[in-house]
């Protein structure tokens, strides 16, 4: 079957969700179409791994984008794009459909990475959709025992989730510490003693090799040769973008995978446009670089949208994050990277880690520090950290 859009956006979570309303912003009226390989409409992508496991008002519908209720977009979900023709200006579907387009964006996101012989399953868990939330509610039963592989953001904010839920949580981490591959030690501490404290036990500076099902459920294969069993799996490794569509157009790829946008979020071949997870972006205190939080998603692809839609702006913000830890959390702009020089001033009951290439601040975490992102990115533009050390709002 064929479908025809002014507008057609490759990919169906947030930043889609932000790029249709992007469009709407500058066109009221050019047609929309949205297409999507998982079978849940767009989320709020964060809620998946902290609202919704600790807050009791959170829900799974309150936390759902509905681009097609707000813009009028037509939405496909639970179909693969797996073909782009630039020249003959159409995308095809793994199940044939063919949908044209006067303008497209690439906003596909990216896929987990997974361990060795270990396939998802009812029992593991590679953490991202909203399909993977229904599968860890359902597994996640208390006194049962969860493996959470990876020390990164899903890591982290997972065990944290689980073990607020009553379940017994092993995290196993190649770092020292859960997120130690982004915090100085002094904070880093502090989280290894905050997971202590609620029970969480930590194999840090340990990979997992491999897994296999058991008749009980996985039994893991570490990297110092021991093995661990548990009910279930969760697995976050980080992300590998969703560029392989670029490929196959001929659209120029970052080295890590993704597609390579200029200031307008243009890709290399004419009226494709990439925002989001998949894009790596000129960012303009930073240089270029991919980014995959939400504040980078759904602003660029707010922008994104824009741009689709004729507006000739240049692409410049610079996205902060954010994550919780238990009652611990912090927001950040620009590079977290403790091989850095880090420089940490404590600061309202909490701490400003300043990370520094070459004397510059490329970095500023604000760690329980709140209502300073904006003064952080002055720090980062202008290199130099405030003389006190301290930042202000
Ligand atoms: P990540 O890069 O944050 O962390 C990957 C972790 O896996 C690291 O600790 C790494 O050392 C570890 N690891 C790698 N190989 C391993 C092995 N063999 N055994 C054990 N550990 C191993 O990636 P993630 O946590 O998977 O997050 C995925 C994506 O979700 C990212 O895009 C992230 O930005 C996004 N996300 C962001 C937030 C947030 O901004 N707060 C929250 C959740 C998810």
């Amino acid at each position: 079957m064929r479908h025809d859009y002014d507008y057609l956006i490759i990919g169906a979570g947030m930043t889609a969700d932000a790029a249709a309303r992007g469009i709407r912003e500058i066109d009221p009226a050019g047609s929309i179409g949205i297409v999507g390989d998982e079978s849940d409409p767009p989320v709020r992508r964060p809620a998946l791994s902290k609202d919704l496991w600790i807050d009791d008002d959170a829900t799974l519908t309150g936390s759902t984008l509905d681009p097609a209720a707000d813009t009028g977009a037509e939405v496909f979900l639970g179909q693969r794009i797996t073909g782009l023709d630039p020249q003959g200006k159409v995308a095809t579907s793994a199940t044939g459909d063919e949908f044209g387009y006067g303008r497209a964006l690439i906003a596909t996101g990216g896929t987990p990475r997974h361990l060795d012989g270990l396939e998802p399953s009812e029992h593991v868990i590679y953490y991202r959709t909203v399909a993977d939330y229904r599968r860890l509610r359902e597994a996640a039963q208390p006194d049962t025992h969860a493996v959470v592989v990876g020390g990164g953001y899903i890591g982290s904010e997972i065990a944290a989730a689980l073990s607020q839920n009553d379940v017994h949580v092993t995290m196993v981490f190649p770092e020292d510490a859960p997120g130690a591959g982004r915090f100085p030690t002094e904070i880093a501490e502090q989280v290894t003693a905050r997971y202590g404290q609620a029970g969480v036990q930590l194999r840090a500076g340990t990979g997992v090799d491999s897994g296999h099902d058991t008749a009980e459920g996985v039994q893991l294969t570490l990297d110092d040769g021991s093995t661990l069993d548990a009910d279930l799996v969760v697995v976050g490794l980080g992300l590998q973008p969703a560029g392989d569509l670029a490929e196959s157009a001929g659209i120029d790829r970052s080295d890590d995978g993704g597609i390579v946008v200029d200031d307008h979020l243009r890709t290399s071949v004419d009226d494709v446009f990439a925002a989001g997870d998949v894009a790596s972006y000129l960012d303009p205190r930073l240089g270029r670089r991919r980014v995959e939080h939400e504040d980078n998603a759904t602003t660029m692809g707010q922008a994104a949208g824009r741009a689709l839609a004729g507006a000739d702006e240049k692409y410049a913000h610079t996205p902060m994050f954010y994550s919780d830890l238990f009652d611990l959390g912090y927001e950040a702009v620009g590079r977290m990277d403790p091989s850095l020089e880090t420089d940490v001033v404590e600061q309202d009951g909490g701490s400003v880690v300043y990370y520094l290439d070459d004397g510059r601040v490329v970095g500023v975490l604000l760690w329980n520090v709140w209502n300073a992102v904006d003064a952080a990115k002055s720090v980062i533009e202008s290199g130099t950290r405030p003389e006190s050390g301290l930042l202000k709002s």
